[in-house]
């Protein structure tokens, strides 16, 4: 016990030390906060804020290796999302197994206790957003070095907005279709080229369409989105998509030049580069601040039957846990798609 507080006053130091060093005196920035925490806050799930102004507390990691699925870019340490939206993976990897995809390589999820991150990503803050990969995970078990090296396959035709139909197979409107069939997923981002290649094909009930919302980027992978989760008072949702099928104008509009011209005037820095703990919930002051559980471990799913005892049992019994050094202020591998410039809004 003496040990591990020691070890904890050690970590502290350290981590108070990176920080300080990294904002030279200036408050530090929620993402080197929220960045440097190597597991979840290990109180009841709790989901405080917007996708992409917000924490949680809570969450659950989706293990490397489950039956149908292969977690990617494990040193990025993003594997942890709110109990519903994994379980929701887990379920989706087992129901596309059905539906001819082996299974689901799972890029980016969430920090530990969410947040703004380093590198990447104007979402993925409160555990409810996971991006898929448009690739089915291969029938062998990758290596860690592999999940590190290997590339995602993007579906467009080189040099243009559309899909290239010697990569696109109907597994893939499959997996989206099946996403898309669950209540809670309330948006699935893709590729405009993906969205009018779905407008062109899908054949019988076409609802699930409204679900599919075209975005920059999103032709290697897919982002799943759920709405916010019960017992979440804290969580701010967001509107509803049209209920239209969006293989319209709106869609047209992709097709133009405007959406793919560059951002006029000097680049305004993101905001997850200037957040700090004010522009969060209060409550994610006391995410950050709860204890750890006991071990990584206890709050990893690894398969069926979703999330462990452990995520939402009582935090005495789970008793606390001396922090690690963070290796997570290191340099991280950039992201591999490239993220627009121009983006008005907020999908
Ligand atoms: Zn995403």
């Amino acid at each position: 016990m003496r040990f591990q507080r020691i070890l904890k006053l050690a970590a502290m130091t350290l981590l108070g030390f990176s920080a300080a060093v990294a904002t030279a005196g200036a408050e530090p920035l929620a993402k080197q906060l929220f960045g440097a925490k190597t597991l979840p806050a290990a109180t009841r799930p709790a989901v405080h804020g917007f996708y992409s102004k917000g924490c949680f507390a809570g969450g659950v990691a989706i293990a490397p290796d489950g039956p149908n699925w292969q977690a990617m870019r494990l040193s990025r340490n993003r594997r942890w999302g709110h109990p519903a939206l994994i379980s929701m993976l887990e379920r989706l990897s087992r129901e596309a197994a059905q539906d001819g995809w082996r299974g689901l390589l799972v890029g980016d999820i969430s920090q530990p206790r969410g947040g703004p991150m380093l590198t990447g990503h104007a979402s993925h803050q409160i555990g409810l957003d996971a991006d898929i990969w448009f690739t089915e995970m291969p029938a062998k078990r990758m290596s860690v070095a592999d999940r590190e090296r290997i590339s995602a396959i993007s579906m467009l035709k080189k040099g243009s907005l559309y899909v290239d139909d010697k990569k696109w197979t109907p597994a893939h409107e499959a997996v989206l279709h099946r996403a898309a069939s669950y209540p809670e997923v309330e948006r699935i981002l893709v590729h405009p080229g993906i969205k009018k290649k779905l407008c062109d094909t899908v054949r019988g009930n076409r609802s699930w369409l409204s679900k599919i919302r075209p975005f920059w980027g999103h032709h290697y992978h897919f982002h799943v989105r759920i709405g916010c989760p019960a017992g979440s008072p804290g969580c701010k949702s967001q509107n509803p998509p049209p209920r239209s099928e969006g293989c319209d104008d709106t869609l047209a509009w992709w097709f133009t030049e405007e959406p793919w011209k560059p951002a006029k005037g000097p680049a305004k820095p993101k905001a997850r580069d200037v957040m700090t703990m004010a522009a969060l919930p209060s409550a994610c002051r006391v995410v950050l601040e709860a204890p750890n559980p006991v071990s990584e471990a206890a709050v990893t799913v690894a398969g069926r039957g979703g999330v462990p005892q452990a995520a939402t049992a009582d935090l005495p019994a789970l008793g606390y846990q001396a922090v690690s050094p963070a290796s997570v202020l290191s340099a991280m591998p950039p992201a591999q798609v490239p993220r627009p410039t121009n983006r008005p809004g907020f999908e």
